[in-house]
């Protein structure tokens, strides 16, 4: 007789693992399917975010801006450190021993929650049931009450630049390079473009960014986004190519030549590596049997309402298989819930609350309303920004490149959006989230107390700056 379960998940990444986790706090009997596997065959959970995404990117990125602070930052505190050297084994074992702990750790936490964890692939038939196919073995079938698609998303190819494993590679590729490549290409200025350049020019590589948009950072605010550029262009070492379009590789005596369109004009260059890094594509070929109930939308997402669920009754999809940015806390979050959902909760997620962090140096972060999209929309609103060149605790760290800029509305005071670029901007754009959450004003937060001296207080200056009163920079003149 088949399997049954209250609940059955596809896919044990961020989205997957939370959905059954939570599943199986609320009493239901959860199975989740996982087909990856480490090279021995032994399953591994966590999917992109734990083994190839934000874990093993930030795990880099902070050893790289470690061995760049070491070299080029300490001086200025009176500090020299002689000699400093760079053993690559050394720091790509650190980043591998972070991302076995943390997997290992979900595979206990599903065993603790009491999920039954099945190693192998699944797919959605008709009438919900599943077809489960274990590593190296025959098909079996699942019957199950509500099922979870969480099958996630892969990099995206290009014609002019197939991936080749060795030069030319994804982000897979790019985190684990064995040396430093001297002449680093990489193609698209997106967020895994920019953490991921950002790490190998602060070892040292030269490093071209080619981007097809004229604009850098589209979807940020444009202000902060101009900074960025400056910053990224002058300290960071990445030399930004905007309205770049690569029309063709090869890869000859180990060097990736490379042509590409900047406006009309062909150009040519030739590199060491190229990362391709041109955005994610769902992944859904062989998820869904012609029958399963289930649509995908126009762009290939499978389709789903505001409560993440499917065409099919009692079929769900979280993640990046679904519309919505493609960050590991929103497909969390809609496990999350999902599992509330199955279980007669009501529970709702805010899309218009998520936030964004590009994780560079400095940091970007960002949640709601940029001011262009609020000058499209015709919403009346004040900008007040805070120059992190005039926070003190900034200036202690030597790290004062940055603003923080909260923008409210004119009428009713809310909060409508936050943008930072700027030391720990992730962390201080989470106090504008919960402040969003709970419908704060301008006026709440300038009522609140911060610690002095810390980077927060620019959260509460660029508060007080909106409504023209800040204290520790000139305010804008009334109109
Ligand atoms: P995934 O994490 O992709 O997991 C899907 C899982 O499903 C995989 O384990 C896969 O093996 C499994 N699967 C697929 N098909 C089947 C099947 N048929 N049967 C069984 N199993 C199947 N996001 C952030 O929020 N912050 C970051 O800092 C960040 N950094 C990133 C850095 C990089 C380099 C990359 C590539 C991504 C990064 N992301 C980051 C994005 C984040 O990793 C994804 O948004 C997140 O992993 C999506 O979670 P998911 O559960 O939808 O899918
Ligand atoms: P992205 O969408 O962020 O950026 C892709 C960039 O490539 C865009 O600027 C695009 O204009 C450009 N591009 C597209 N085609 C091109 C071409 N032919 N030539 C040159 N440029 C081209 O995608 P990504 O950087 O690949 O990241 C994928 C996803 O992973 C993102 O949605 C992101 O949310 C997620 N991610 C998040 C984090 C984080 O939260 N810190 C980190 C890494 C990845």
């Amino acid at each position: 007789m088949a399997q049954q379960f209250d609940v059955v998940v596809i896919g044990a990444g961020p989205g997957g693992y939370v959905a059954a986790i939570r599943c199986a706090q609320l009493g239901l009997k959860t199975a989740c399917i996982e087909k990856w596997q480490d090279d021995k065959g032994k399953p591994v959970y966590g999917g992109t975010c734990l083994n190839v995404g934000c874990i093993p990117s930030k795990a880099l990125l902070d050893s790289s801006h470690r061995y760049h602070d070491a070299t080029h930052g300490l001086a200025v505190h009176g500090i020299s450190a002689g000699e400093v050297s760079m053993d690559i084994p050394a720091m790509m074992g650190r980043k591998r021993q972070i991302v076995s702990q943390l997997t290992g750790g979900i595979a206990g936490l599903l065993k603790a929650n009491g999920v039954t964890a099945l190693s192998g692939s699944g797919r959605l038939l008709a009438g919900r049931k599943v077809e489960f196919t274990p590593q190296g073995g025959a098909p079996e079938l699942i019957e199950a009450a509500n099922v979870i698609l969480a099958t996630g998303s892969s990099p995206i190819e290009i014609p002019p630049a197939r991936f080749d494993g060795d030069r030319i590679v994804d982000s897979t590729g790019a985190l684990e390079f064995s040396e430093v490549p001297k002449r680093l290409g990489v193609v698209g200025a997106g967020v895994i473009g920019l953490e991921l350049g950002s790490v190998w020019a602060r070892l040292g590589a030269e490093v071209v960014v080619i981007e097809a948009l004229p604009e850098f950072l589209m979807m940020v605010d444009q202000q902060v986004s101009k900074e960025a550029y400056k910053l990224f262009t002058k300290q960071q070492g990445l030399d930004i190519r905007l309205n770049a379009r690569v029309t063709g590789t090869s890869v000859v005596d180990g060097r990736v030549n490379v042509t590409y369109l900047d406006g009309d004009a062909e150009k040519q260059e030739s590199f060491d590596r190229l990362i391709v890094a041109v955005g994610r594509r769902p992944v859904t070929k062989g998820l869904l049997a012609a029958d399963s109930g289930v649509n995908l939308d126009e762009r290939g997402f499978v389709h789903v309402n505001d409560f993440c669920q499917t065409d099919m009754p009692g079929v769900f999809a979280v993640g990046d298989i679904v519309r919505g940015p493609m960050l590991a806390h929103k497909a969390m979050e809609e496990g999350v819930m999902v599992a509330e959902r199955i279980s007669g909760r009501k529970t709702q997620l805010n899309y218009d609350c998520i936030p964004s962090i590009i994780y560079t140096h400095p940091e970007i972060a960002w949640v709601g309303a940029n001011e262009q999209q609020l000058k499209a929309a015709g919403t009346p609103y004040t900008a007040g920004v805070f120059p992190f060149v005039a926070s003190g605790r900034a200036m202690a760290a030597n790290d004062t490149a940055g603003m923080v800029k909260i923008l409210r509305h004119e009428e009713t005071d809310r909060i409508l959006g936050c943008h930072i670029i700027g030391p720990s901007a992730a962390d201080l754009v989470q106090q504008m989230v919960i402040a969003m959450e709970f419908g704060a004003t301008a006026e709440d937060i300038a009522l609140i107390v911060f610690g002095h001296p810390s980077l927060s207080e620019g959260v509460h200056e660029a508060a007080l700056a909106a409504l023209g009163h800040a204290i520790h920079i000139p305010n804008r003149k009334k109109k």
